[in-house]
């Protein structure tokens, strides 16, 4: 037998049970089953003594004796078997209320049994409803871990159970499997491994919790290696064949902004990014960066001066933003510092009328326009270049890569690729996803810049957190004060948002108040922020519309109501939004004081760090890795069987390092049949995201 046998060869799996499993599991074949992996054990290799119960409740045990009485309780349906078992040191009341009749049958007053179940302590006693029951012969043969297995509720319908499953493991582990090495010797010698075979073995049936940990440790390591070794392979094989435009030079426009018109002394960590894309660029490669800087860091500058080097080689470049409110204040910024240069700089979103759009389609088309800005609008099919060289995309998490896949076919050589990103991605997660692009990361912010003070809050200090406020609009601040999106329930957000505004109104007389969120007409939208933007307006109310890429120096207050009700990246994001000038800048959590242990913890987190890397790995850790913004569009599903991107990072690492070491000495895994092999078994169906990014 191996493991591409079918399942119907198993004793006690006739067909309707293996297409059950199939329905329910996906399990087809011998393999498929022992693929499925316990999450947890169960002990029985201890015996535990009545006397030693302790607490309201215990997890499952074994307890070893004999029953001292039974007799039936109650009538008709609800009759059940009620017992009294000792084991020398006390008594239980053990309860059977299905197959009762059966079961009083069946006990035998003379015969030592061992009973496994989960004690609870009831009506001042304890009791054991349930359990499972061995005469002590039999026993013998469940001694040691058992594992617990994930099931379906169509499995349990059906009568499935985890023991159920585990029995046939070990049928499947008993009948001369044969089981072969998926991984080169020198890779499980050197990272101290033990066997597929020993560890199939040894995760169904361990015998102490130290083989099960090795068995674990080593299927994790497999499967991670796999996910590695494809994702690096693959984005070698793209580097090595896909050609870039050459950037060989810096010339006109980038040393004369350099040398007159840069508004700051640049970071030294915008300088290193800067030389670490200015070279990807010159390699007659196709770059593909990913730039991760934290909210505040300062990519816009690198993504020009970067955008500059390209226009001095003569292409185009363009630079794409997921909201109208960004792309037109990324247009605006790069307007007032490039201006001077006398570039061709224009905008194109889906509010651009008509006679301005085909000024631009023509300006693309012969090469006259130099930075196009825009919206979704740029990948629109009528968009042109005459010659794309670099594209510039912020915020990546909101495009799929079906829209990025469309830029990408705009142009014959494929155009560099810089994604930029304010949400820092936990590093287990960063290594897996974009596991094939190249990484630079901005880790300083600019000088000057004093970290938010971040404070939770409850409603009965609202007095106290206005009369801040106030302090700060007379001292000449502007402030956000930002609800939450209620999805379910448009109508209750904007009357919460309403209410917000009329209550600012009123206690801030004095000051001019602006509102948005996403339910208002476009041009309504971009009158308010208007407002705000230019300092007129020196409250602005909002839902979270404003958490991307608004950039208002002046504001050193944000309130964020209903705190409680945001995820970890959301709240950073939003509070993104003030600490960007020179001024100490405050942000205040606004929650109910009844709060869950998860939220409490979120919140607390926001309060005590302002590292967005923290936080990302934080949020991870609350909401596990398929949930963080930017996997789920990512376009790559990581669905792990036994490893985790949470908890299992050093295995990750320790993976991905000896797959790069295996691809150094065999790029093309000549000499590893069984690798490839195993790859196209894993991959084949779920690549072809990486190349568009
Ligand atoms: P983000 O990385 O969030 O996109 P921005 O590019 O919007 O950040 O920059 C945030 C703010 O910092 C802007 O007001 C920008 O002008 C300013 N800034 C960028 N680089 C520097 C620098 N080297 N020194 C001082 N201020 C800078
Ligand atoms: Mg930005």
């Amino acid at each position: 037998m191996d493991l591409q046998t079918d399942i119907t060869y198993l004793k006690g799996i006739g067909p309707q049970r293996a297409q059950l499993l199939q329905k329910e599991l996906g399990i087809a074949t011998v393999g498929d089953l022992l693929e499925h992996f316990p999450t947890s054990f169960l002990d029985r290799s201890q015996v535990y003594k009545i006397a030693d119960l302790r607490g309201a409740e215990m997890p499952m045990i074994q307890i070893r004796g004999r029953f001292i009485a039974a007799s039936m309780q109650g009538e008709g349906a609800k009759t059940r078997l009620v017992t009294m078992f000792t084991d020398g040191t006390g008594v239980i009341e053990v309860v059977w209320f299905r197959n009762a009749a059966s079961i009083r049958k069946s006990l035998n007053p003379d015969i030592t049994y061992v009973l496994f179940g989960k004690p609870t302590y009831y009506n001042n006693h304890w009791q054991l409803v349930h359990p499972e029951l061995d005469t002590e012969a039999s026993a013998e043969k469940r001694i040691g871990l058992r594992g617990v297995y994930p099931l379906t509720e169509g499995l349990r319908n059906r009568g499935v159970t985890s023991r159920r499953l585990h029995e046939w493991m070990l049928t499947a582990l008993d009948s001369k499997i044969n089981i072969p090495e998926t991984l080169p010797a020198e890779i499980v010698r050197t990272n101290g491994l033990i066997s597929r075979a020993d560890a199939l073995r040894a995760i169904h049936r361990p015998a102490n919790m130290v083989e099960a940990e090795r068995a674990r440790h080593r299927l994790k390591f497999e499967e991670l290696f796999y996910l590695q070794l494809n994702i690096i392979r693959y984005g070698r094989n793209r580097k090595s064949a896909l050609k870039g435009h050459v950037f060989s030079k810096i010339g006109h426009f980038f040393n004369t902004f350099y040398a007159q018109f840069l508004p700051f002394e640049l970071t030294g960590a915008q300088k290193r990014v800067i030389r670490e894309i200015r070279s990807d660029m010159n390699t007659g490669r196709q770059m593909n960066r990913l730039l991760q800087g934290d909210v505040g860091s300062g990519k816009t500058l690198v993504a020009l001066l970067t955008m500059l080097i390209a226009i001095d080689n003569g292409t185009q470049t363009c630079l794409m933003a997921p909201t109208e409110i960004l792309a037109t204040q990324h247009f605006e910024s790069i307007s007032q510092m490039a201006g001077v240069l006398g570039l061709n700089i224009k905008l194109l979103t889906g509010s651009t009328p008509k006679r301005q759009r085909d000024e631009i389609h023509a300006q693309l088309l012969d090469g006259s326009l130099n930075i196009l800005i825009g919206t979704h609008a740029v990948i629109e099919d009528n968009v042109r270049f005459a010659r794309l060289g670099y594209v510039v995309i912020d915020e990546q998490h909101r495009f799929g890569v079906a829209q990025r896949a469309r830029l990408w076919q705009k142009a014959e050589l494929a155009p560099h690729v810089l994604v930029m990103t304010a949400t820092p991605i936990p590093r287990t997660l960063a290594m897996t996803v974009y596991g094939d692009l190249d990484v630079s990361i901005i880790d300083e912010l600019p000088p000057g810049r004093k970290p938010v003070t971040t404070v939770l809050r409850y409603d009965t200090q609202r007095q106290q957190i206005y009369n801040a406020l106030h302090r700060q609009l007379l001292a000449g601040r502007q402030a956000y004060i930002v609800y939450p999106l209620i999805d379910e329930n448009p109508k209750l957000e904007l009357r919460d948002l309403q209410t917000g505004f009329d209550n600012i109104t009123h206690l801030f007389s004095d000051f001019k108040v602006a509102m948005v969120h996403g339910r208002m007409k476009p041009a309504d939208k971009e009158r308010q922020m208007q407002l705000f933007v230019s300092g007129q307006a020196r409250i602005l109310v909002a839902t979270t519309v404003i958490e991307v890429g608004v950039n208002v120096p002046n504001a050193s207050v944000m309130i964020i109501e209903n705190a409680e009700r945001f995820g970890l990246s959301q709240l950073h994001q939003l509070r993104g939004r003030v600490g960007r000038g020179a001024d100490q800048s405050y942000c205040i959590l606004m929650s109910r004081p009844e709060l869950g242990r998860d939220s409490r913890h979120r919140l607390q987190v926001m309060t005590s760090t302002t590292d967005g890397f923290i936080l990302a790995e934080e949020d991870m850790k609350l909401r596990g890795p398929g949930d963080i913004e930017g996997t789920a569009q990512s376009g790559l599903h990581i669905d792990l069987k036994i490893a985790s991107l949470v908890s299992d990072t050093p295995i990750l690492e320790q993976a991905r390092a000896a797959a790069e070491r295996l691809l150094d000495a065999d790029p093309r895994l000549d000499s590893y049949p069984t690798l490839r092999l195993t790859l196209s078994r894993l991959f084949d169906r779920t690549m072809d995201w990486a190349r568009i990014s």
